[in-house]
């Protein structure tokens, strides 16, 4: 018998390169949706590459609009329970993006732009003050509520008026809660000049033996405080997203498309917002294109995002109306029922195929948003296109989202809800989720209405009698700190690039576009198997 002919192990490589079959699919075969329909993210997965490089080694930069650049590619929904100044400030530090919802009045909102353009990590720059002739009890009253007592005095009892004291614990221990602070303030006092840096102020700090060092301007006026507390937790941002040549954070805001979103917008540019992200979820309207061109007239330099698109036939319309970059997604969100009610939408991993592959053709970076439940899902979204992906849900339950913790069915919760649902809308409805119990503090959802229900115009380009919900509200558990959940989403994207093959988000989608980053889709089963199963109970933590 004759034995079978084997190749010679030694040009297996050779071989695959004359081979007539590729293993997988080439995205424009995985996303042919005449045969399968449209995909969402967990329908399909990636094949591994090769890897000829660190996970460390791995960039995620990626561009969100024309003209700005994040390193890592994050950014938080504008939604009155996932993004408000904290969240804003912390995405920026850490490489993202938060959007400022606008469920608030401009002027609240504006503050919040604010906070972040002025923030300097490490420096208070909002740091509660009194004036002289407020009284021992007013420190009493910050400390009970706000947890500290060291208290920089100036004339107008502001920030911004002119230093001169300081009141500490000690100052008021023993007083009568009716002293004027101008008999119990220390007057000799330990200055930074403005613009000096977090080492040069540390070391003041350290050498005075002080609590707080206040930071005045040229003509004694405070800017900002440094506690001493905060001199071992500051940490390094190497990635934070700053616009070049400057040391600001970039501020991300939405608006709505109605004639006083326009000024909302005002007072939001005045505040120093960077990019203006229109907060639509049917974003092909005559509202919108009118409102991105009359933006573009009146702020040429703003960064316009416009929204939602699932269609290379709806990007088109924003497109040429002047958008810098495009938001995609329409019902994929994790509290959203659009699908269901209004019978439109599209599969998230289809619409971002589709409205990308069309969009970079003219320079537009997408943003994939909703429907990103974990590190795969951010994954998927790049290799699709996006630019960025927008995150609600996943960080609703951080330290860093509007709100406060409680507890639901034992397990430590805060509100998350939709921007159309009946209690957004309605908004001023606080409350834990009628399921829950336990008491709930929402920021957001506790101030008057002064302004139109941005939630209502979200959904509704007209005012009508009937509010009809494209969205939930509930509760999801406790992440911790955005500060580490993101290096956690930031690193796993690393060591997915390298699986891949992949340096770089570049790297990624001219290997997709060559076909050489290959793509399988998987069968109901087959999302089982690659779930946890079989086992009788486990615990999932997801970093350490
Ligand atoms: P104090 O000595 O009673 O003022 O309290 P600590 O210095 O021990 O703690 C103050 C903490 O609160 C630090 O981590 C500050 O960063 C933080 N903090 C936040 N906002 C303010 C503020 O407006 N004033 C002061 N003094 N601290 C603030
Ligand atoms: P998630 O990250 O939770 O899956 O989705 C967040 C996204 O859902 C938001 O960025 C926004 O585009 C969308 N969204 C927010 N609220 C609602 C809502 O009430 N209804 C619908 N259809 N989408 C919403």
């Amino acid at each position: 018998m004759p034995s079978k002919a084997y190749l010679n192990p030694a040009d297996a490589i050779e071989h695959l390169k004359t081979y007539e079959r590729s293993d997988g699919l080439a995205v424009d075969e995985l996303m042919n949706s005449k045969i399968h329909g449209g995909l969402t993210y967990n329908d399909f997965l990636m094949l591994p590459g090769k890897i000829d490089f660190g996970a460390h080694e791995v960039s995620t930069e990626s561009k969100i609009t024309r003209n700005v650049t994040l390193k890592t590619p994050f950014m938080s929904s504008p939604m009155d329970t996932v993004t408000e100044g904290d969240m804003a400030i912390a995405m920026a530090l850490l490489g993202g993006i938060g959007v400022i919802h606008h469920n608030q009045s401009p002027e609240e909102q504006a503050a919040m732009v604010r906070s972040v353009k002025r923030h300097e990590n490490g420096f208070i720059t909002d740091p509660v003050v009194l004036s002289p002739s407020h009284r021992v009890e007013h420190v009493l009253d910050v400390k009970e509520r706000l947890g500290f007592a060291g208290i920089p005095i100036t004339d107008t009892g502001a920030l911004g008026g002119k230093l001169l004291g300081i009141v500490t614990n000690r100052d008021i221990q023993f007083r009568s809660p009716s002293t004027p602070l101008s008999e119990v303030m220390t007057t000799e006092l330990v200055t930074a000049p403005e613009g000096v840096t977090l080492e040069e102020a540390n070391d003041i700090l350290r050498d005075s033996k002080k609590g707080k060092l206040p930071i005045v301007d040229a003509q004694g006026r405070l800017t900002s405080l440094l506690a001493r507390s905060d001199l071992l937790k500051n940490q390094n941002y190497p990635l934070a997203s700053k616009i070049p040549s400057s040391k600001q954070l970039y501020a991300a805001a939405a608006v709505g498309t109605r004639p006083a979103d326009r000024d909302r917008l005002d007072v939001l540019v005045e505040a120093g917002l960077d990019i203006v992200v229109l907060d639509s979820s049917q974003g092909n309207s005559i509202f919108q294109i009118d409102m991105i061109k009359w933006i573009k007239e009146r702020y040429p330099r703003l960064e316009v995002i416009a929204g939602n698109v699932v269609t290379r036939e709806q990007a088109a319309s924003l497109i040429a109306a002047g958008a810098d970059g495009l938001r995609v997604g329409m019902g994929s969100g994790s509290i959203c029922i659009t699908q269901e009610v209004m019978a439109v939408g599209r599969p998230q991993a289809t619409a971002v195929y589709a409205v990308a592959e069309f969009a970079g053709k003219f320079g537009v970076p997408v943003i994939a948003d909703g429907g990103i439940s974990n590190v795969g899902h951010v994954v998927k979204a790049l290799a699709l296109g996006a630019g960025a992906v927008m995150m609600g849900g996943l960080l609703a339950g951080t330290t860093e989202a509007p709100g406060e913790y409680f507890y639901h069915d034992g397990k430590r919760v805060k509100t998350y809800r939709g921007m159309g649902s009946l209690e957004a809308m309605e908004q001023g409805k606080p409350g834990p989720t009628s399921a829950a119990n336990g008491a709930m503090n929402n920021g957001a959802a506790k101030r008057k209405t002064t302004y139109e229900n941005a939630a209502t115009t979200r959904y509704f380009s007209e005012s009508s009698a009937v509010k009809v919900a494209q969205g939930v509200s509930g509760d999801v558990q406790d992440k911790g700190s955005v500060r580490q959940f993101l290096p956690y989403l930031y690193t796993g994207l690393q060591h997915s690039f390298q699986d891949i093959g992949v340096r770089d988000v570049q790297a990624l989608r001219e290997g997709v576009r060559a076909g050489k980053v290959r793509f399988e889709l998987r069968t109901a089963s087959a999302q089982v198997e690659g779930g946890v199963h079989g086992l009788h109970s486990y615990t999932k933590r997801l970093f350490a």
